[in-house]
């Protein structure tokens, strides 16, 4: 069986992992966490890089800094995963849906401010599979009617919107490092802060409401309960193994992209016969390789696809149910512009195995088997 994913190791993990366990060092904040943060730092180019235990987690802490309440509205697509909107339905808002673009899959920049009300506190623009938004038209929508942007970078780390950082343009920037992300840590996340008066509060907010990260900087002598907060923060072992993660990430990167590559020159005489539609990719994106994905013309049923593929023991799988078609989409969410693309691609959508150690033969069994299937 060629799986659909397999989380890439580089080897170093279990060795820092055992550096954390000799130390005796073991809770959060660490020396291997602050190696993580300024890596972040200094790669994405953000004032503050705060490891969590999840992207949902770092949404979650977005929205709390941008102090969201019932009433409010957050702007966002359909077509994502269900934590870029439940971060904000946690806090009484109401998730509002937009169109994506037929070309990126990403929201439709065109359609967000027509969805603008007086109670619009954010813009949550998602880069899927590792493809940037239209950033600069959403920037300026965002600073004309002075609301927040968050970008749901969870899928982009290393990828640039015109050689610029994912995750570095928005008020906020989240990330994640689940084991099917490029670079993984089982579970794990980071929230990026760009707003240089964000900084003191996310610190305070992720260490349950104290100013534990100025006491450790030895900025007071003693650590006290200053606002409401939680604990988003990740142990040592899980920063640890992270680490040996974004020491690699060139490499990640690069095998990445090559498998890509390699999928999309397979593919072009497929989408030269009308088989499928493959990924495209503006001029301003440099993107990480995150998925492969082709869409299915809407004649081919791609669950009989994706049940052939198995047969002949090819993973292939699909995503998203559309938010606002979901029970919990419909409760809590509302739709300001038809769906058009988020059904359409949604039902077209095929994504091929992906991971590094993917060989050059496996890709080309996967696109022979397709073939075989669509044609
Ligand atoms: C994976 C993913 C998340 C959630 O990440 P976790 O680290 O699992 O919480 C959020 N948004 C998008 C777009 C994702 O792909």
């Amino acid at each position: 069986m060629i799986p659909f994913n397999k989380p890439y190791m580089t080897g170093k993990e279990l060795h820092y992992i055992a550096q954390s366990h000799g130390n005796f060092k073991l809770a959060g904040d660490g020396p291997f966490t602050k190696l993580c943060h300024s890596w972040m730092e200094t790669n994405i180019g953000v004032g503050r890089a705060l490891l969590t235990h999840s992207c949902t987690a770092a949404l979650e802490m977005a929205a709390i800094l941008l102090d969201i309440k019932p009433g409010d509205e957050v702007i966002m697509p359909s077509y994502t995963f269900v934590s870029t909107a439940n971060a904000f339905v946690l806090r009484g808002a109401t998730p509002v849906f937009v169109d994506i673009r037929e070309d990126t899959l990403n929201i439709d920049e065109n359609l967000v401010e027509q969805a603008i009300t007086p109670h619009t506190k954010a813009i949550v623009p998602v880069h899927y599979a590792g493809v940037s938004c239209e950033m600069h038209t959403l920037l300026k929508i965002a600073k004309r009617h002075g609301i927040a942007i968050v970008e749901d970078a969870a899928q982009a780390i290393m990828s640039t919107y015109k050689k610029m950082p994912l995750g570095s343009l928005g008020d906020f920037g989240t990330l994640s490092f689940h084991e099917t992300k490029n670079v993984i840590s089982g579970e794990g996340g980071a929230l990026l802060v760009n707003d240089k008066n964000k900084i003191a509060p996310a610190e305070i907010i992720r260490e349950k409401g104290t100013d534990r990260s100025r006491f450790f900087r030895g900025e007071v002598d003693k650590y006290t309960w200053q606002s409401f907060g939680s604990s988003f923060l990740p142990g040592e072992l899980t920063a640890a193994f992270l680490w040996a993660q974004l020491e690699e990430c060139e490499l990640i990167l690069n095998e990445r992209l090559n498998s890509w590559r390699r999928y999309h020159s397979l593919l072009a005489p497929f989408e030269e016969k009308g088989l499928l539609r493959r990924p495209i990719i503006p001029e301003y994106c440099g993107h990480n390789g995150h998925i492969y994905y082709v869409l299915l013309p809407n004649n081919v049923n791609r669950d009989l696809v994706i049940e052939q593929l198995k047969k002949r023991k090819v993973n292939a799988v699909f995503h998203y149910v559309p938010l606002h078609s979901a029970p919990a989409g419909k409760k809590f969410g509302r739709i300001a512009s038809d769906m058009k693309w988020t059904d359409t691609h949604s039902q077209a959508i095929l994504r091929l195995p992906m991971w590094i150690g993917l060989t050059e033969q496996q890709q080309q069994y996967v696109v022979d088997t397709l073939y075989k299937i669509l044609y």
